[in-house]
């Protein structure tokens, strides 16, 4: 190994904890060949491992290189190889049953950051925290909810309380077997393997997939959307359910919509989806974006003033990811300045990303974005009609035009096909007051209200 990624590893050692260091950097080689092209190449065991760090400090990584070679340096990343190549993610190790051996949790799929610790609990996301650690703490046989179903819209944390649940229940039973797989991820596989299967040159590659993901004891799979219409997948995790499922084995979903919402999913993988518990993750409110912020910049070595904390959450209102991605732009602003975190320095940082949430929402907007999600005519919105669906949708373009723009009732009523302000009134009434017993209807206006604002 060379010098040079050594001189990486005592620096990586330096700054994390023992644990981490072993179980993440330990065990990756580096080549350096190209390092004066500007190029690293960093090579863990396996395809997962390479993937896993890549996601969660490749940043760290690549900052480390640059900074030791006073440069940008590229980073790559591979697998290192191995008699597995064939099939490389079908990693043997995770197909033997379970040994007195604590499973390594490079295997899992799991994200080292993305934990309970790691996240501010609030209004938003509690019915769904506080299922997910009911699920993650059980310790008796039989699970409580099963599955659980976790949906919601854009960077609102569905990704990030899946991992936490799979860290926790780890953490309770070291040799549990665990997999956090996306949907996409899970879907390649399947295809990959009937693919071989079938063309006859790898009959193993079947049988290597079904040890996977046989005989889990926790399976996690995000934005389970994506299984749309993919009818040879749902059927096979169909089966993957009708096994876990009856022997108390946990499974944990998320997806983009309710599953009532999901579109071509096969009517009896839809029933089983909604048996355990499903729940909702919302957009978090004022106070739990200061909150997120607040943490946010404390763990990045930011030290962020409450009334900038709440400057920004006040103008930042769509999801999580925005708000990380804004400490992010503050961080990297203020350092290379060397500013401190005030408002004006803030108001520069941020200057695009403020300027971008203050276009103006137009009623126009919010009719296409309303006739798209429902899959109508953008003349459905103005026209008469009274065909229960289009006079539903309309109602909530109706609400959305009250909320999100600045327009009085009878000018609302005009863009409306020329209603009166009275039409308008009972629409926003009607939709406020379901908003709050529906789940359904709150997570539609959710997902419009981002998609309107975008
Ligand atoms: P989703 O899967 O719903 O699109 P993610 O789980 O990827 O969203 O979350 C987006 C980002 O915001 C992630 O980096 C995640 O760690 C962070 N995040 C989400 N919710 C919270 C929270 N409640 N507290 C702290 N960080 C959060
Ligand atoms: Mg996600």
């Amino acid at each position: 190994m060379s010098d040079f990624w050594n001189k990486c590893l005592a620096e990586l050692r330096a700054n994390t904890s023992a644990e981490i260091y072993k179980t993440w950097f330990a065990d990756l080689e580096a080549n350096d060949d190209e390092i004066e092209d500007g190029v690293l190449l960093i090579l863990a065991p396996s395809r997962a491992k390479a993937d896993t760090v890549e996601k969660s400090y490749g940043e760290k990584i690549r900052n480390l290189v640059s900074r030791l070679t006073n440069r940008t340096i590229e980073v790559q990343w591979g697998a290192l190889p191995s008699e597995d190549d064939a099939y490389s993610y079908a990693d043997p190790e995770t197909a033997k049953p379970a040994t007195a051996a604590a499973t390594d949790i490079s295997q899992t799929g799991l994200l080292p950051n993305l934990t309970f610790e790691n996240m501010v609990e609030g209004n938003a996301n509690q019915l769904a925290y506080a299922a997910a650690l009911q699920v993650a703490n059980n310790t008796s046989a039989t699970p409580i909810y099963n599955p659980l179903f976790i949906y919601g819209g854009v960077g609102l944390g569905k990704t990030h309380i899946m991992h936490a649940i799979g860290h926790r229940y780890l953490a309770l039973h070291p040799q549990a077997r665990v997999l956090c797989v996306s949907a996409q991820r899970y879907i390649q596989e399947f295809t990959d393997a009937a693919r071989m299967n079938k063309s006859g040159d790898h009959p193993e590659a079947f049988r290597r997939f079904e040890a996977r993901y046989q005989n889990l004891d926790l399976l996690l799979i995000d934005d389970i959307q994506s299984f749309a219409t993919r009818t040879g997948t749902q059927t096979n995790f169909f089966l993957a359910f009708e096994n876990m499922v009856p022997r108390g084995k946990q499974i944990v979903l998320t997806s983009d919509t309710y599953p009532r919402n999901l579109k071509d999913f096969q009517e009896r993988l839809l029933s089983r989806l909604t048996q355990g518990l499903v729940v909702a993750v919302e957009p978090p409110e004022l106070d739990m974006r200061i909150q997120i912020l607040l943490q946010k910049a404390q763990r990045s070595g930011l030290d962020m003033p409450e009334d900038v904390a709440v400057t920004i959450a006040k103008r930042l209102k769509s999801n999580v990811r925005e708000l990380e991605g804004a400490v992010q732009q503050v961080l990297a602003y203020t350092r290379f300045h060397n500013e401190p975190v005030t408002l004006d320095s803030v108001r520069i940082a941020l200057r695009d990303v403020f300027k971008a949430s203050a276009v103006p929402v137009t009623i126009e907007g919010i009719q296409k974005a309303v006739a798209e999600y429902y899959e109508l005519k953008v003349e459905d919105m103005v026209s008469k009609s009274r065909v229960a669906r289009l006079a539903r949708a309309r109602q909530i373009a109706m609400f959305l035009s009250r909320d999100l723009t600045q327009k009085s009732l009878p000018e609302i009523g005009q863009l409306f096909g020329g209603r009166d302000h009275a039409t308008i009134l009972h629409a926003v009434r009607k939709i406020t007051a379901e908003k709050n017993t529906n789940e359904e209807l709150k997570h539609d206006i959710h997902v419009l209200e981002q998609r309107i604002k975008n």
